[in-house]
Order: C-alpha cells, then structure tokens, then sequence
C-alpha cells in the first residue's frame, strides 16, 4: 500500500515516523535514568567535637560517596556558644540521613525541635564515635543514641549496654560513664547476624587500632546490639562485651550508632568504613544492597584502605 493509493499526504506518513522516533528515544532515555538511581542526600554535621572533626568529616563523605548512593553535604556549626549556635538550623528534611560527627555545645529550642521532628517523621541518623558524648541533657536525643557517655551523664541516664550469657542487657549497676583504655586492636562480635547491616559480614572480624568505648549508659529504648567487643581489663577496659555497633527506632526513624572511628587512622579500618556506608543506607532506606567487599577484616587479621 503507498499512501497514493489513498490520497494520504506523505507528509502524515512522516510525521508518525517522527513521532514514533521520537516515543523510542524517550523510552531509552527514561530506562536508563531509572538505572542510575539518584543518589540519596546525607548531611554530615561537625564544627565541635574534641576530636579532629577537620580530618574525619572528609573522611566520611569520600567514603559515603564511593558508594554512589549518596551525595553528602556538610554543616559545619558555629565554632562557640552564642546567638550564632543558637541560630544554626540546617534543613534536615532536606536530607534522608543526618550524620553526626558533633560533640558541642547545646542546640538552640527550634533545632532540637526540627531534629525530633524530624526524626519522628521517618528520618535517618548515623551517630559516630563522640556524637555519643554530646547533648547529655537533651533526653530526645539520648534515645536516639540509646547510649552516651560523660558530660554529666550519672546513673539516672540508664544502664550500660553489654551481651551477656548469650542476650543483649542494660544493666543498671551504679557506677561510672563514659571510659576508654589505650587504643588498640579489638575484635568485634558480630551478634545480630541477620540484621540487613550485619548480613555476610564475618561473625568476628579485627578492627584497627582504636579506642574501645566502655561503661555507656542510656534509655537503650527499641534498641538492638548489632556488634560487641570485648573491653579487656588488662588494657583499661571493664571486662564487659561493650555494645560498638547498635540501631535504634526513634519514632518513624532509624539510627544507627558506631561507637567505633576514634580519628583519621582508624577510620582506615575496611570493617569501619564498610559498617558506616551500611548503616547510612540502612538509617536511610531500612535496606542493604550493597555487598561485602573481598578485603573485609577476618577474625585474626585487619584490613586497611
Ligand atoms: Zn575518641
């Protein structure tokens, strides 16, 4: 049939074959978005912390962002109490996890309120190393963390977190909170195996050389003992298998809490750095899919990058 015979313009013709060219390509174009996922945006607050947060915020980032599941931003807080702290709001519905790499002063009213809100509504947050020391009197944010220690925390901020006889407890014996001996090499204890941030990892792996958190307290509300390890009296520690790796609901929200990355150096650590890029996911979306890398710590040796 020629469009002759039927006194069909060829024009017509051609404008469907456009059209039909035009249809295909934007069926190319979509599938190929709908492959490269859009990467998920993080916010990594510093701009306190007794330690080097200079050094381990660009850490961070770099190593979320090889993930390529997320783009991360940073907010840096002011670096001193004052009208300036007190004003510092980052947006954090922006975001789909809030990374805390801040140990400071206290949040103004509104801030702490948006963070709750926040994490209330279904947000994310990934609590690294000192995090855990901040905001002892901010009890929200105590039961984000589940467990804290020093500024002030006494017995009244809840039991010390440990595994003992086969089951996670918050034992509530008066005593200190917060300690850590010399930094050395530890080995963790992987204790919820199927956790979506656990599942594959090696029941035991060596963590490079780093402070071992003790003696934390806290609510430990809707918590669970991801990884333990144990603090050995002989190098300061309380003889007790110390929760390092646990996750927390807080409302809608996730949090997973690393009490591991003391600086630079140990964030080296591949169990460190592939625990972190898990639990960020986890803290955003509930899921992994990331897999176990080959150069994962074993039980008797560590593994640096
Ligand atoms: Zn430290």
């Amino acid at each position: 049939m020629t469009p002759d015979l039927y006194c069909i313009p060829a024009w017509v013709f051609q404008r469907r074959r456009v059209m039909k060219l035009f249809l295909t390509t934007l069926w190319f174009v979509g599938s190929l978005l709908a492959v490269q996922a859009v990467p998920m945006q993080v916010l990594i607050i510093d701009g306190q912390n007794n330690h080097d947060w200079k050094a381990t915020t660009p850490v961070m980032k770099k190593d979320l962002e090889a993930t390529g599941l997320f783009k991360v931003e940073v907010a840096t807080a002011p670096a001193a109490d004052g009208p300036e702290l007190a004003a510092f709001k980052p947006d954090f519905a922006k975001y789909k996890v809030i990374v805390m790499n801040y140990n400071g002063a206290m949040w103004g009213d509104a801030t702490r309120k948006a963070l709750e809100d926040y994490m209330t509504a279904g947000g994310g947050m990934v609590v690294v190393h000192a995090a855990d020391n901040s905001f002892a009197q901010w009890p929200a944010y105590n039961e984000m963390i589940a467990v804290g220690g020093w500024n002030g925390r006494d017995d009244k901020s809840g039991g010390y977190l440990r595994w003992k006889d086969g089951k996670q407890v918050l034992d509530t014996q008066p005593g200190k909170v917060g300690s850590h001996g010399a930094q050395h090499e530890y080995v963790l204890d992987t204790r919820a195996p199927a956790h979506p941030i656990m599942k594959g990892l090696p029941k035991q792996w060596l963590h490079a050389s780093d402070e071992l958190y003790d003696f934390m307290r806290g609510p430990a509300k809707n918590t669970t003992i991801l990884a333990t390890a144990f603090a050995d009296p002989k190098l300061g520690g309380s003889g007790e298998q110390e929760a390092q790796l646990l996750v927390t609901s807080y409302g809608k929200g996730r949090v997973f809490h690393t009490m591991i990355g003391h600086g630079p150096e140990a964030m080296k650590c591949v169990g460190f750095i592939v625990t972190l890029q898990r639990g960020t996911e986890w803290a955003a979306t509930g899921k992994v899919t990331q897999k176990v890398p080959a150069d994962f710590p074993k039980a008797t040796t560590v593994s640096l990058r």
